[in-house]
C-alpha cells in the first residue's frame, strides 16, 4: 500500500490548522512556512484578560512551557497524520513517554510492555516501582499471551511494532481490543513506522507516542517527542505532565521539526526501498546467520509481498546476527564500515550502525536478545554504496 496522497499533502503543508497564519499584508499573501515564534510568555491587554488566560493554560498562550503558536503548529500536523484528536509535543521520545506514565498512572497501577521495548522506556518503568507502579513484559506478542499477562490493575497496555532491535510485528488491533475489554489503554510508540506506514489509532490503540528525533525530524539536529491521543487525556498529560515537569519542546526545535516533516514522504519511501535491498543483500552473506527485517520472511532473499498487519511500509531500520557472534566479530564489522556513523539514535539522512552487544556479553539474554546483533539505520546515501561497504566489512569475518 502506498503513503495515503492525504499525508503527503499533510506534510508538504505548512501547517494543518485552518486559515493563513497572520500576517497583514493588504494584497494577501502570506509565509509559505510556520513563522518562528520565539517568545518565553505573551502579555496579555489587560490583567484581567491574564487571570483569564491562566485558568486554562492548555487554551490560552500564556507562557511557552504550556502553549507556543509554533508548537501548535508541529502538534497540528502530528495529530493530523496519526487522525488523532490532538497532539502534545515535548523536549524528547523519553520526555513523552515520561509524560504519559506520569499523567495518566497512579500507585497500585500495572503497566504491561508487550513486544521487544526501547530500553530507556523499560528503566523508565522500573524506577516507577518506587513510586507503587508495578509491570510486567511480554515479548510473545500473541493476542492470548498478553490476555493471560493483564491483571486486574492494569491501566496501560504499551507497545512497540516492530519492537526494538529485533523488528518483530505483532497484532495491534488484538492487543487495543484485548486490553480495552479489561479497562486497560494501549499505548504505542510508533518511532519506527511513523504515521505514514502505521495508523495505530485507528487500529484501536488509544495513545501514539514518538520519538521525533528519529525518522519525523529526520535530519539529525533535533531531540522532540510527541504524545497524540483523545483530547480529554492528552489535557490531564497537558496539565500533569507537560506543565509540571516542564519537558517542553522549543519553539526552535518545534520549527525544525515542521521542516523535516516536509520531505518525510520521500525520505520514507527511499530508506524502505534502499533497507529491503540492503538486507536481501545481508540475507544472502555467508558471514551472516539471520536478517532481523519485518520484511524479510527466510533466507534467500525473499521479501514478503505486502507488509503485515496495519503497515503500510517498513522503514529504513533493521539488523542483522553474525555467524560469528562475539563482541569482537561485532567490532570488527562496525569499525571496518566506512558509509555509516557509529552513534546512538537513527532516522536520519546518513546511515548509522550500532550494537547492544558489550565486551562482557552482559545484559543480552535478560532483554531476549541474541549475540552478534548490528543494527542499520539505512539513510539516503543509496543502497549500492552501503551493500559494497557492508560486503567489504563482512569479508574481515571470512
Ligand atoms: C529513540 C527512541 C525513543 C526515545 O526518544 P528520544 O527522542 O531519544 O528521547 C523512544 N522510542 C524509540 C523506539 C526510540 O528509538
Amino acid at each position: 500500500m502506498p503513503i495515503h496522497p492525504a499525508d503527503i499533502a499533510l506534510c508538504l503543508a505548512p501547517d494543518a490548522g485552518p486559515g493563513p497564519m497572520g500576517g497583514d499584508d493588504t494584497a494577501g499573501s502570506v509565509p509559505v512556512t510556520v513563522p518562528l515564534i520565539q517568545t518565553s510568555y505573551f502579555a496579555f491587554p489587560t490583567f484581567r484578560a491574564l487571570v483569564e488566560g491562566l485558568t486554562a493554560e492548555h487554551r490560552h498562550h500564556v507562557y511557552s512551557r504550556g502553549r507556543n503558536p509554533t508548537v501548535e503548529a508541529a502538534e497540528r500536523k502530528l495529530a493530523a497524520l496519526e487522525r488523532g484528536e490532538a497532539c502534545v509535543c515535548l523536549g524528547s521520545g523519553m520526555a513523552a513517554i515520561s509524560a504519559v506514565f506520569l499523567g495518566l498512572l497512579e500507585a497500585g497501577d500495572h503497566v504491561l510492555f508487550v513486544n521487544h521495548v526501547y530500553g530507556p522506556t523499560l528503566e523508565l518503568a522500573a524506577h516507577l516501582r518506587r513510586f507503587g507502579i508495578e509491570h510486567d513484559v511480554v515479548l510473545d506478542g500473541s493476542a492470548d499471551a498478553v490476555e493471560a499477562a493483564l491483571r486486574p490493575r492494569t491501566r496501560l497496555v504499551w507497545l512497540e511494532s516492530p519492537g526494538t532491535m529485533l523488528f518483530r510485528v505483532v497484532d495491534v488491533a488484538a492487543i487495543a481490543e484485548a486490553a480495552r475489554t479489561r479497562g486497560a489503554l494501549t499505548c504505542m510508540d510508533n518511532s519506527w513506522s511513523t504515521p505514514l506506514f502505521q495508523k495505530p489509532l485507528q487500529a484501536g490503540a488509544d495513545i501514539v507516542v514518538h520519538s521525533a528525533s528519529k525518522y519525523l525530524a529526520g535530519h539529525s539536529d533535533v531531540v522532540a517527542g510527541a504524545v497524540i491521543s483523545r483530547a480529554e487525556l492528552l489535557e490531564r498529560i497537558f496539565h500533569r505532565s507537560l506543565m509540571l515537569n516542564g519537558g517542553v519542546l522549543g519553539p526552535f526545535d518545534a520549527w525544525l521539526l515542521l521542516r523535516g516533516l516536509r520531505t518525510l514522504p520521500v525520505r520514507m519511501v527511499r530508506h524502505e526501498e534502499d533497507a529491503i535491498r540492503v538486507a536481501r543483500f545481508l540475507e544472502g552473506h555467508p558471514a551472516v546467520a539471520r536478517v532481523h527485517h519485518p520484511g524479510m520472511v527466510g533466507r534467500g532473499g525473499t521479501a514478503r509481498d505486502a507488509p503485515p498487519g496495519d503497515l503500510r511500509g517498513w522503514s529504513g531500520l533493521f539488523s542483522f546476527e553474525l555467524r560469528r557472534a562475539t563482541f569482537d566479530a561485532v567490532a570488527t564489522v562496525i569499525d571496518a564500515l566506512e558509509r555509516f556513523r557509529i552513534g546512538v539514535s537513527w532516522g536520519g539522512v546518513e546511515s548509522q550502525v550500532l550494537s547492544p552487544e558489550r565486551e562482557d556479553g552482559a545484559g543480552l539474554a535478560a532483554r531476549g536478545l541474541p549475540h552478534g546483533l548490528i543494527r542499520l539505520s539505512i539513510g539516503l546515501e543509496g543502497a549500492d554504496p552501503l551493500i559494497e561497504d557492508l560486503g567489504r566489512a563482512l569479508g574481515r569475518l571470512l
